[in-house]
Parts: C-alpha cells; structure tokens; sequence
C-alpha cells in the first residue's frame, strides 16, 4: 500500500522544527529514522497531514559528557549509540539493549529518539530508559522542559509530548561499578521482544546494595520492577536471594495475550527473565 498524501517539511533546527509542527496542527508527525513509521503510513495506520523530517538537525545527533549523565540526541542511530564510547563506558545497559534492536539495516536508520517517542512497550529501549531513571528533554513552542522516562510513556504508543512538541535529547545516569545486563526472549532473530528484562546491580561486597529492573512487553507502557528492586536491595548476591525476589517479576504487569504467547506466558517469563537478567548484573 502506498501512504496517504501528506505535506513535507526538512528543518534545519529543533526551533524551525517547533514551528512548523505548530503551523501544521496536530495532524503533523515528526519523522526520525523511519522504521517504525514508514510502515505505518504505508499501511495507513497513521495519516499525518504533515511530516517533519528532522534528518538535517545536526544539534540532535550525537553522544555528550555532562558530569553525572550523558546526553544522547535523539536522532541519535542505533548504530551510533552502539558504537559510542560514552554510551559503551557510562550506559551500557542502553549498548546491550540496542545491539539486540531488529538488524544491522534497521540500526542504521532507526534513531535512539524515535524508539521511545514511539513508545511501543515491545521495544527494547524504553525498559532500559525507566530502569536508569533517564530525563527526557523535550522542546516545543514554550521552550524545554525534562520529563523522567517514568512519567513519559503513558500507554500503547502514546507519551505526554504535545502536538507542537519533539524529543530532542535524553539524559541518562551515570551507573559507575553497576553490573548491567539486558535479557530478551523471542522467537526468531532479530524479532522484538516477547518480553524482556533490563537490570542493573551495584554490588557492596557479597550483598546487592541497590538494583534496578526495567520490563519490555508486559503492560501497555515499560514496566520498573520496583517490588524485585526493593526485594534484592540489602540481601545476599545469592542465587537463591534473587530467584526469590525475582518471583515478584509480575508486580504491576498485566502483560496481554497475542500470537507470539498468552499473558501467562510472558508473566512466567517475566520471573524467569528477571533472574537470568539481576543474575547476570550481579556476576553470577
Ligand atoms: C524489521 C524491524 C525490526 C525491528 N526490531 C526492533 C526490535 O527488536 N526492538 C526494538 O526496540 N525496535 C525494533 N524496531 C523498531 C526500531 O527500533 C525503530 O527504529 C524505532 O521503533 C523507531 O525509531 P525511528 O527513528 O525509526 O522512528 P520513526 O519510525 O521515524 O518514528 C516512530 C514514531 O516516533 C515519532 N518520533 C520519532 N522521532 C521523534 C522525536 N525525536 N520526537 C518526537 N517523536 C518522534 C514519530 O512521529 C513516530 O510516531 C524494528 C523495526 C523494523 C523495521
């Protein structure tokens, strides 16, 4: 099928970009990497009367040092993020879950931004953006404003950016001398997600000092594991210790049911995965 016609804008800027999603109305739709929406326009499942492309805007691209976090541009690649020393040293939970993010041409062109301004809970990156407390910095016409990522994602690809409003970078913490690892279960390479689990371990001698579990798939929105997190916190780096607190994997999922597996299912995987994942991050 072939997309409905629309009008194209290419920016130069985040403000000219600002404008022109004002002018435009809220039937206009920013473009980044086009892999999740180019499908959907030529399946006619969005009908933006106007597209912005943000492909030109230099200022959206690239990985910065800023003291306790680093920023990420939203047009970021995956491939860059993947590739980039900083994300590599100080984030690479967020290095781990975009290696596994569909294949090497998808990675190419499908930006950082756009997989969690797109919101969809089976992405790999939101998990990850909600389990380090990442800050959304988003611009519109009355300037920026930071969002934590747990308050950015509210349901099925739906955030709380405005019509006039893009993502422009992303702030994510700092982890110095966390163990990390990110756990994904699907069927075929290169598929997303039938669920996935983001964890992070800082470790204080032979106890989990603090941990942090983010869910990919398991509710309409990425899900924090707050109740393994505070089960883990202060208990022995054991198998035994995080197989129990991973029992409590389920806490605030409501996972649904389609062809790649029941909700049952991904509620069994999700305890599963949550141990596999606090395993790995804790070095055992
Ligand atoms: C074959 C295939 C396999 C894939 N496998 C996976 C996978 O395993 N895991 C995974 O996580 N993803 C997967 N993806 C999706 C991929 O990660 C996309 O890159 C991502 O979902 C969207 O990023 P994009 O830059 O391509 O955004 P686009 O497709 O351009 O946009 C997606 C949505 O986000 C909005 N948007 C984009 N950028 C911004 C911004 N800066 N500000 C505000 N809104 C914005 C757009 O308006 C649109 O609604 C796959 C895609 C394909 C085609």
């Amino acid at each position: 099928m072939i997309p409905a016609a629309f009008e194209y804008v290419r920016p130069d800027s985040v403000e000219e970009a600002v404008s022109a999603l004002r002018q435009a109305g809220e039937d206009a739709k920013v473009i980044g990497g086009g892999q999740s929406l180019v499908p959907m326009l030529r399946l006619r499942l969005a009908l933006p009367t106007t597209l912005v492309d943000l492909g030109r805007i230099e200022e959206l691209r690239g990985v910065r040092d800023d003291g306790d976090a680093i920023v990420i541009g939203a047009m970021t690649t995956h491939h860059d993020v993947l590739g980039d020393a900083l994300v590599q040293r100080y984030a690479p939970l967020v290095a781990q879950a975009t290696e596994t993010v569909g294949d090497r041409q998808v990675r190419n062109l499908g930006t950082f931004g756009g997989s969690l301004a797109h919101a969809d809970p089976a992405g790999d990156l939101p998990a990850v953006a909600v389990a380090l407390d990442a800050q959304m910095v988003v611009a519109g016409s009355s300037g920026r404003r930071t969002v934590p990522a747990a308050d950015f994602f509210v349901d099925y690809l739906t955030t709380v950016l405005e019509p006039d409003e893009l993502l422009a970078e992303v702030r994510v913490p700092k982890l110095d001398g966390w163990g990390v690892h990110y756990e994904k279960f699907h069927q075929t390479a290169q598929a997303w997600a039938i669920v996935g689990v983001a964890a992070a371990v800082r470790r204080s001698n032979g106890s989990i000092a603090e941990a942090r579990v983010g869910l990919t798939n398991v509710a309409s929105v990425p899900v924090r594991g707050r109740a393994v997190e505070a089960a883990l916190a202060g208990g022995e780096a054991s198998a035994g210790a995080i197989a129990s607190a991973a029992e409590q994997a389920g806490e605030g999922t409501s996972p649904s049911t389609d062809l790649t597996g029941s909700a049952e299912y991904r509620q069994h995987l999700s305890r599963v995965l949550t141990r596999r994942a606090v395993s790995a991050a804790a070095g055992l």
